[in-house]
């Protein structure tokens, strides 16, 4: 039942993939734990992107997130998943239709606040980047290699709590590039802006 899931998921998402591709959209795919600082490195960082930006909200329940989202003036679609915990890529095609972005834009997908199972679902975007935050463990990337595996970039973020918590960056970007040599790791603060230009230029970059 799984593989038949997951093959189903990959044929809409490469869908998505062509769509985006045709319209010149640039779609990343924002994966984390739950409290790792999504929500506020998105309300930085739309502000200071120069080209036109858009977010898909993914959350079990709640429109709080896009409501943080909407206030910086940007247009997001709030996709709740009810009981499900991870997005798929048939809910990224009804939010990109909806949200028709034009040619030269970012997308943005904050998916729901899991390690686990999205990893497994492509959703069409062309990056996969996960979110930790310094309050977590060092040892993530080796609890959660499949999620690590999958990303082309990790970001730690909260930066500005490490002298306040036992998080080794050094340490903990050796584990990930363990099961994934090749991961960029960007160290920021979204609280006080700290990494964040690394963070616009590797976006610029894709
Ligand atoms: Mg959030
Ligand atoms: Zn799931």
């Amino acid at each position: 039942m799984e593989i038949n899931v997951l093959a189903k998921n990959d044929a809409i998402a490469r869908d998505n993939r062509a769509w985006l591709r045709r319209r010149d959209v640039l779609a990343l795919n924002l994966m984390s734990s739950p409290g790792s600082g999504k929500t506020t490195l998105l309300e930085r960082t739309l502000s200071q992107l120069p080209g036109p930006v858009a977010v898909i909200e993914g959350d079990q329940e709640t429109s709080l997130d896009a409501s943080r989202i909407r206030r910086t003036g940007a247009p997001v679609v709030q996709v709740n998943t009810g009981a499900g915990c991870h997005l798929d890529a048939s809910l990224v095609a009804s939010a990109l239709s909806s949200l028709a972005p034009p040619p030269g834009s970012v997308v943005f997908v904050e998916n729901v606040g899991n390690l686990v199972c999205p990893a497994m679902f492509d959703l069409g975007e062309r990056r996969k980047v996960v979110v930790i935050s310094v309050t977590e463990g060092t040892d993530k990337p080796l609890k959660y290699p499949y999620m690590f595996a999958a990303a082309d970039l990790v970001i730690v973020n909260k930066i500005d709590l490490l002298p306040y918590v036992d998080f080794d960056v050094d340490l903990c970007a050796k584990h990930a590039r363990s099961v994934n040599p090749d991961l960029t790791v960007l160290p920021l603060s979204a609280t006080t802006g700290a990494g964040l230009d690394a963070w616009y230029a590797w976006i610029a970059a894709q």
